[in-house]
């Protein structure tokens, strides 16, 4: 597998629009690197830039090492899944699978080893010389997928390429290319808009917005410590309280006065406090030195494996969630106890 290297990365469309802004960028060799972010945010001229297909304003392109700004894509040890699959519906899976050997012209024998090994793989070995056109949207994506496997390039590309599944599908699929990511330990560069769909796969994350990269990290340091309320609104966060004042360990919000964890650094800023729903506690015994607020409740969304309240608390509506495990449920008009540990309360910039 290669590194991946992107360094001042500029991209406009005509006058107006910025789609890359100053990407810097460092992907690993053999990681599994998502680029998350809204429609329109750039994420598919950044992985065009990647593959040779779009060329960048300004800036470089280094794939394992090597420098690929001015390299053509078929020069590129890089291939591309897309959304819609691009594939021969009247051609077998075999035929199309090979399609890429054979223009590389691969010699028949090796065509016919590599297309029975890699159909094996990805599990659909039963149905190699069925026309893809029979296939359901799962398999063809599979096929998609294989075929762009079948080059063994060092590093791959894909845009979306799950959206177009239903969930349950989906689903399964999400796993299964992890899987298969990880068993042939390639560079893979997937994109998508959906957060959960991105922290599952995902060894890290970039959030895009706008053309620039918000933040890049672990799944679970973008959720728990999204950097800026983009971030966190955008990885599914609804408890975003406003700041109005703060000392230290203290801030003032429109909860009203909260201990924040002793123990990090608190620089006054402005900014949002983030409270994540499954962080509080409702009506519990608590150790001293959690925060305690009144509230009520206004809504109760009964989830099976969970259950969502949503709450007022000084005036302010509050999201919390709880698992449903022997618990009492609370009912709407119930007045109830809000308490939440200091370490869980995040402070997000602006
Ligand atoms: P995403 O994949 O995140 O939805 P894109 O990279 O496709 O975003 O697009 C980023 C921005 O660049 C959008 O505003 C889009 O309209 C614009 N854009 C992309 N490709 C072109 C193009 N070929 N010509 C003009 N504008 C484009
Ligand atoms: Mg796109």
């Amino acid at each position: 597998p290669s590194s991946i290297e992107l360094k001042g990365l500029h991209k406009r469309f005509g006058k107006d629009t910025v789609a890359l802004d100053d990407v810097d960028l460092t992907i690993e060799a053999g990681e599994f690197f998502t680029l998350l972010g809204p429609s329109g945010c750039g994420k598919t001229t950044l992985l065009r830039i990647l593959a040779g297909l779009e060329e960048p304003d300004a800036g470089r392109v280094w794939i394992g090492g090597e420098d690929l700004t001015d390299i053509p894509p078929h020069k590129r040890s890089v291939n591309t899944v897309f959304q819609s699959y691009a594939l021969f519906p009247h051609l077998s899976v075999r035929d199309n699978l090979a399609f890429g050997l054979r223009m590389r012209g691969e010699s028949k024998a090796d065509r016919r080893r590599k297309v029975d090994e890699v159909a094996e793989f990805i599990q659909l070995g039963s149905l190699v010389e069925r026309p893809v056109g029979q296939l359901s949207g799962g398999q063809r994506q599979r096929i998609a997928l294989a075929r762009a496997l079948i080059c063994e390039p060092n590093v791959l590309l894909l845009d979306e390429p799950l959206s177009a599944l239903d969930a349950g599908l989906r689903g399964q699929l999400q796993v299964e290319l992890q899987r298969i990511q990880k068993r042939l330990g390639m560079t893979f560069v997937f994109v998508t808009h959906d957060q959960d769909e991105a922290m599952v796969m995902s060894d890290r994350i970039a959030v895009l917005d706008a053309g620039i990269i918000q933040q890049v990290g672990p799944p679970r340091e973008v959720y728990e410590h999204p950097r800026n309320a983009f971030v966190a609104r955008f990885m599914g966060h609804d408890n975003l309280f406003a700041i109005r004042a703060s000392g230290d360990d203290w801030v003032d919000t429109e909860l009203g006065r909260l201990r924040l964890d002793p123990a990090e650094q608190h620089e006054s800023q402005d900014g949002w406090l983030l409270v994540r729903p499954e962080t509080l506690e409702l009506n519990t015994e608590v150790p001293e030195g959690y925060n305690r607020l009144q509230g009520r409740v206004m809504e109760r969304l009964y989830r099976g494996s969970r259950i969502e309240y949503r709450l007022e608390v000084e005036g302010v509506t509050m999201m919390a969630t709880s698992s449903n495990l022997g618990q009492r449920l609370h009912d709407v008009g119930d007045k109830v106890t809000v308490s939440v540990c200091p370490e869980d309360l995040v402070r997000v910039a602006s």
